[in-house]
């Protein structure tokens, strides 16, 4: 592994210039550094920071769309969400044309197009169930591990269509995680009861204690103010200790809780220190960002899907999310756009339970150099990156080029 020097530096914490030298995969210095390096980048006062971090992303189905088609999507995206159960009924279509070959194919593009726009950590959530079965959780494992030094996956078991709506999912769960899936799943809301919700998510969590695994969930992702998982999961992590290891994707519902109970969910949600991913423009309810910040829960953004049966867009761009996302949750100011920026790098990170990515010495040195000055101008122009550095090494260089033939 070489050493690289990246000289002139804009860094979002010292807003002046620095060097930054890194060596075996770490950052070992940053202001001024006299040393020699055999890699010398000239960031040439361009912003250089943590690199993207995808905390959501549903990598088994991506490029499907045109293959599912439109239907499910049209349920999704209808007012106020009331068809999102049918949705998913349509989407799980895709399933019976399930095989490990064509998925590793897809999921090798959308693994390179995260890199080319400087996203370095993805998590990956792959149906696992009766349908899928384990041929998504095969792929992604083999991409993970073909990846591994230069792009972080951590893959999903999880079970898409429930576990007690769908028998036998959960032993498809069992063997997902003994084949080394780093997180365990689930989609609670989906059952039937409020008592198979429980049991749902008591059934995961059986896995995930076993063996000691983090956990990531999509709870309520339908406009019903009655579904409550997002407050199943937290009252979980607290009394299973898993206080910082658990995230709840979606959480839609939250849109239309009273205050009350949405005061009673954040005290829980802090005290489970657990984070929330939100993907506002997969889908017309969101859960309360602004109000979740402020109470001081941690927050990223994600992108959900990309081109499958719930949404035809997405490029693994985490810039884009964050740019699409600042008009959705009227995050417009410059300090907001700290704040999007934050969500989709180190607040990503931390809804991963990633530790160590934040641009300091002696951290892993994954960042991206852009060539823009400002956080501004990087999102509103939802650049890409001119050089990706992941792990200590350079993995992405892009070059942009505009000939003007006017007079
Ligand atoms: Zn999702």
């Amino acid at each position: 592994m070489v050493d690289i020097l990246v000289k002139n530096a804009f860094l979002r914490k010292f807003g002046r210039l620095c060097d930054i030298l890194i060596r075996d995969g770490r950052i070992v210095k940053i202001g001024r550094v006299e040393e020699k390096a055999e890699l010398v980048i000239d960031a040439e006062g361009g912003l250089v920071t943590e690199s993207f971090v995808n905390p959501h992303l549903h990598m088994c189905k991506v490029y499907t769309f045109t293959t599912i088609g439109e239907e499910a999507l049209k349920h999704y995206h209808g007012e106020m969400m009331s068809g999102a159960m049918t949705a998913i009924e349509l989407a799980s279509r895709i399933k019976e044309r399930y095989h490990e070959s064509w998925i590793y194919e897809n999921a090798k593009k959308a693994a390179l197009e995260a890199l080319r726009y400087g996203c370095t950590h993805i998590r990956a959530f792959v149906d696992t169930d009766t349908k899928a079965k384990l041929e998504g959780v095969k792929a992604i494992l083999k991409l993970r591990e073909e990846l591994k030094d230069i792009l972080t996956i951590k893959v999903v078991a999880f079970p898409q269509d429930g576990v007690l709506r769908d028998p036998g999912a959960e032993e498809f769960i069992w063997k997902a995680v003994e084949m080394g899936c780093d997180e365990v799943g689930g989609i609670p809301w989906i059952e039937y009861t409020d008592e198979d919700s429980l049991l749902h998510i008591d059934k995961m969590f059986e896995i995930a204690k076993r063996y000691n695994k983090d956990v990531a969930m999509l709870t309520d992702d339908a406009g019903d103010p009655s579904l409550r998982t997002t407050e199943m999961l937290a009252l979980k992590a607290i009394r299973e200790g898993w206080i910082g290891r658990v995230t709840a994707c979606h959480a839609r519902a939250m849109q239309l809780y009273t205050d009350p109970y949405f005061r009673k969910l954040v005290h829980l949600l802090k005290k489970a220190d657990m984070s929330i991913v939100s993907d506002p423009h997969t889908g017309p309810l969101h859960a309360r960002v602004r109000e979740l910040l402020s109470h001081g829960v941690n927050v990223a953004l994600g992108q959900d899907d990309i081109a499958d049966a719930y949404y035809p867009y997405g490029r693994n761009k985490m810039l884009e999310v964050a740019f699409v996302n600042s008009h959705l949750l009227w995050l417009t100011s410059l300090a907001d756009m700290d704040t999007l920026y934050d969500m989709i790098t180190v607040r990503a990170a931390k809804a991963m339970n990633i530790r160590d990515h934040v641009l300091e010495e002696n951290k892993r040195a994954d960042l991206v150099i852009l060539n823009v000055k400002s956080v501004y101008e990087a999102i509103w122009n939802q650049v890409t990156p001119r050089y990706v550095i992941s792990n200590g090494r350079l993995v992405v260089e892009n070059e942009e080029k505009t000939t003007f033939h006017i007079k």
